[in-house]
């Protein structure tokens, strides 16, 4: 496992949340910062939209995404590592901030994605 990865599998380790992930934003082998999710409304009142997932986080709080690759970790309970593969609502936030592949935990290891940039890439920066 990268180091990266044991990374965001500490940042998940300090999510408040039902499923804890973390995120780890990195380019040229320097960490741009990390990120675990968060509650934004409280679970019984609006389930869909409980939390603000960890690359949204980071995004948020990463001022040039633009080339960086990030690293996304969830735990279980013991702090094991489980599947961590951005939604398509993360992969889309990645994507429109030029965040360029994905590194995730599985139950088993290791995995990563490319993520697909938007056609109008070119015009937004
Ligand atoms: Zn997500």
């Amino acid at each position: 496992m990268s180091k990266y990865l044991a990374l965001a599998i500490k940042q998940a380790a300090n999510s408040q949340c039902r499923y804890r992930v973390g995120a780890v934003l990195v380019r040229g082998g320097r960490v741009l910062g990390g990120a675990c999710n968060k509650y934004r409304n409280h679970p019984i009142i609006d389930f869909q939209n409980a939390s603000f997932h960890a690359e949204e986080v980071i995004l948020r709080r990463t001022r040039r995404p633009q080339g960086a690759v990030v690293y996304v970790a969830r735990v279980d309970s013991q702090g094991r590592p489980l599947l961590a593969r951005p939604c398509e609502r993360c992969q889309q936030a990645l994507a429109a901030y030029g965040v360029v592949r994905a590194h995730y935990t599985t139950a088993t290891g290791s995995a990563s994605m490319r993520i697909a940039q938007p056609a109008s890439q070119g015009a937004r920066y």
